[in-house]
């Protein structure tokens, strides 16, 4: 994939919230106001859960999603500390959105 040049990280806020779930048992997966965003170029994604979480038998496109700033700054340090160490976004799961309003990790 792209190389971490490319790769922007970033805490992603949505003040309204996004509860992620399965779409067949309406369970909510995941939830919460924050979210890691990567920028590769003009793609736009979210992190995701890695494994990724499974649901009815099936796996389910749920990004990690924080209540805490504080907590999504750290998860977005160590996405950051993984694409240092692997100097690509190959490890990582990301989700394509279209696109996400940003808060720069300093
Ligand atoms: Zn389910």
């Amino acid at each position: 994939m792209d190389s971490r040049e490319d790769a922007v990280v970033s805490v992603v806020h949505h003040p309204a919230g996004i509860n992620a779930g399965c779409a067949r048992c309406r369970t909510i997966i995941s939830s919460g106001t924050f979210a890691i965003g990567v920028q590769v170029g003009n793609h736009n994604y979210l992190v995701g859960h890695n494994p990724p979480k499974q649901c009815c038998g099936e796996e389910k496109k749920v990004p990690l999603l924080y209540d805490d700033e504080v907590l999504a700054a750290f998860g977005a340090q160590g996405i950051m500390d993984t694409l240092g160490r692997d100097g690509s976004t190959t490890n990582l799961r990301l989700y394509e959105v279209a696109q996400f309003i940003s808060t720069a990790v300093h």
